[in-house]
């Protein structure tokens, strides 16, 4: 049997398959779950998690307040700082998991080869790579934005005669010790990375090939007595929380409305690189040249002062090539190496999905998407793509507040829709219609013209080659939140049993 055979009984159809079990798969699950809807959670890898399972480089953590970073309706009374540790934000996945009862739903080592719409059965066939087809009325794909490792494109890297490791990948148990580190990047990753490893390395060289904005983190542990009163005070705990969520909100007037605003953030940003970085010359070399925001905004309180470390060396340069000894930067210089680690990011734009989506009359999502970019209704729907939800989909990133919030906004649409659907009797799905999709995203390019994103002088990985932002949200998030709290047959085409 593969996906083109149609199920052979009725009661072989689930309710909803979500492919995925990073934050979003796994809160979708929760939500499925407490309604009492059947279901079941793919995951090609032998563990929940996603991103926070896959980055697991030395000093990841999460640079959104660990208060706001969790699910509202899995409160933590216990983080153990304000920014938790990688390691600490897993367990709670963990946590969430076994308090909400969804473990028996997860299959793990289930990749999936391919997801394709069966209309004669209103249903979706999800076929894995090794030959098993399970259906379901409706697909949430959840496979993350963030989860396919970029490699930077460096002519002859595989001549490269050490370990090239990717930030994503960090092998168990490796030692950098002793070693001559090349670190390639300077974004979210790699400024969590350097200060860690600076310590215990021979040499660590830095290549920036573009520098970052970086403020002050200000993390800390959180006190026992803190931890106590929300547990014993959860209102407290929920208020912070709200304070949090208002606290990092405000921001997106100036990320999507007044850029101009943000210089303030600039001069912030100076003051802490002047107090942690003595040499002047260095810092001119630190300064970046684009408006703040326009990448996303880091949080170091270590990284400048690595930077003055004597074994620790900034690179300037792009590199142009690896040798077997090293990487070549653009000067000419080649810099002898034992190790290369590759903070190089993630591939966003180039392909959606990672397995092929087949909608109504066969065509696939790649496909569609291919000349158009992606695009989705409200970030989590498709014209031709019945009863499917992408989750994290098109222009629903953030770029100043936690993805939780989307994630838990799209949850709470993706209940909605199979409400509706299942009250409504005579119709089997629903199809966001085409024209309602184009205006939307005519729309939301729009607005995004006058966001820093499109506007602040940089090149990020939020804009496609085209130039087009299909990556954040330009508004502010509750706003999304309010477009997706309610599914409206307005907007769609019902077809029928
Ligand atoms: P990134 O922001 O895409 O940064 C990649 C870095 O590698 C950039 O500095 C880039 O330089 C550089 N680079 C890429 N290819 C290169 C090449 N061929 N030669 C030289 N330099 C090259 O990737 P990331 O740091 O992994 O972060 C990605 C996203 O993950 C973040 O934006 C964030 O959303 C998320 N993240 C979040 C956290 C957190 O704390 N929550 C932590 C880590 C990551 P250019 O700037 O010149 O392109």
């Amino acid at each position: 049997m593969d996906a083109h055979t149609p199920p052979q009984a009725s009661h072989d159809i689930l309710d909803c398959l979500v492919v995925g079990a990073g934050f979003s798969g796994l809160n979708v699950a929760i939500a499925l779950q407490r309604s009492g809807r059947r279901y079941l959670v793919l995951e090609q890898a032998h563990d929940l998690g996603g991103t926070w399972r896959d980055n697991q480089y030395p000093g990841a953590a999460c640079d959104v307040p660990s208060h706001l970073y969790s699910l509202s309706q899995v409160p933590n009374p216990l983080w153990s700082r304000l920014y938790a540790p990688q390691a600490e934000i897993y367990q709670y996945m963990h946590y969430c998991v076994d308090t909400q009862g969804i473990r028996s739903a997860l299959r793990f080592g289930v990749s999936v080869a391919e997801a394709r719409w069966h209309s004669d059965k209103n249903c979706w066939a999800v076929a894995s790579t090794d030959g098993k087809v399970f259906y379901a009325t409706s697909l949430v794909i959840a496979t993350g934005a963030l989860s396919r490792p970029r490699m930077p494109g460096i002519e002859g890297l595989d001549q490269f005669k050490g370990p090239v490791i990717h930030s994503a990948r960090w092998p168990k148990d490796y030692s950098l010790a002793g070693k001559r580190v090349g670190v390639i990047g300077t974004g979210a990753s790699a400024i969590q990375i350097v200060p860690v490893i600076a310590g215990e390395v021979q040499s660590l060289t830095l290549f920036q090939r573009t520098p970052a904005w970086i403020l002050p983190r200000g993390d800390r542990a959180i006190t026992e007595a803190t931890q106590q009163r929300y547990q014993y005070h959860p209102q407290q705990m929920r208020r912070h929380r709200w304070r949090l969520y208002w606290g990092h909100e405000w921001r997106a007037f100036a990320f999507t409305r007044a850029p101009g605003l943000l210089a303030q953030a600039e001069k912030q940003a100076l003051k802490h690189m002047q107090r942690q970085v003595p040499d002047a010359a260095l810092r001119q070399r630190l300064v970046p040249s684009y408006r703040i925001g326009c990448k996303r905004i880091l949080l170091s309180d270590d990284f400048y002062p690595a930077l003055s470390l004597p074994q620790v060396q900034l690179v300037d340069q792009a590199v142009v090539r690896a040798s077997a000894n090293g990487l070549v930067s653009a000067d000419g210089r080649e810099h002898a190496l034992d190790v290369v680690i590759a903070a190089t990011g993630f591939q966003v734009n180039d392909v959606q999905t990672p397995f092929e989506v087949y909608g109504r009359g066969s065509q696939s999502l790649n496909h569609v998407w291919k000349d158009s970019g992606p695009q989705a209704y409200l970030g989590t729907v498709v014209h031709g793509f019945p009863n499917m939800f992408l989750m994290t989909g098109p222009n629903t990133g953030l770029g100043h507040n936690s993805m939780l919030y989307v994630i838990e906004a799209q949850t709470a649409f993706v209940m909605s829709a199979l409400l509706t659907l299942e009250k409504t009797r005579a119709v089997a799905a629903f199809d966001v219609k085409a024209e309602v999709q184009q205006h939307y995203n005519q729309r939301l390019q729009q607005r995004m013209q006058r966001t820093v994103w499109n506007t602040g002088g940089c090149k990020s990985w939020y804009l496609s080659a085209d130039g087009k932002n299909r990556t954040l949200w330009p508004d502010f998030t509750f706003k999304l939140r309010r477009k997706l709290a309610q599914f409206d047959w307005r907007a769609f085409e019902a077809i029928e049993t």
